[in-house]
């Protein structure tokens, strides 16, 4: 077996060739499975299905998240996360829904949409001491960025979340 000598460098080690550079990607958690993903930057706009359970990463509608997968979402996704505090018994929580559920279908899928219903999902409610409901609460890579207590109607609340995240760039 003859080995060209050119392949070891002056410490007589093989040289492996550089990799091609992967295209960049972005960890987004299934809002069905809650299985972590690895979705290239450049399919995000396209409908793009969970590894794990085959469902859409992606639907344009809120996600409704228990404490689990919120926090899941918190930790792993890797696009921002705007939550809705709600819960049922608050009229204007009611009301502000349609327009929240339009600014998802804008705003998926550069930010991961949910609901926490506080009702449900007491703990959260306390641990992000939400005093009152609705508020809407904007985290990037697990931290709180931005909130805004009261109902907003969808282009506001889609002005109001890209206008935050232009400061966090
Ligand atoms: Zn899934």
């Amino acid at each position: 077996m003859s080995l060209s000598l050119r392949a070891f460098d002056s410490k007589g080690l093989m040289t492996l060739p550089t990799p091609p550079a992967s295209p960049p990607t972005v960890h987004i958690v299934c809002p069905h499975c809650q299985t972590t993903n690895r979705v290239a930057k450049a399919d995000l706009a396209k409908a793009t299905d969970c590894g794990q359970c085959h469902q859409a990463l992606f639907s344009g509608q809120s996600v409704a998240m228990s404490e689990t997968a919120f926090d899941k979402h918190l930790q792993r996704d890797q696009i921002p996360v705007l939550v809705d505090f709600w819960a049922p018994w608050c009229g204007p929580c009611r009301l502000m829904a349609p327009a929240y559920e339009q600014a998802a279908q804008q705003l998926e899928p550069q930010v991961r949409v949910a609901k926490v219903n506080t009702e449900e999902a007491k703990n959260l409610g306390a641990r992000y001491n939400i005093r009152s409901i609705p508020t809407l609460a904007l985290f990037l890579n697990g931290r709180e960025i931005a909130r805004q207590p009261g109902a907003m109607g969808a282009a506001d609340i889609v002005r109001w979340t890209q206008s935050q995240l232009a400061q966090h760039r």
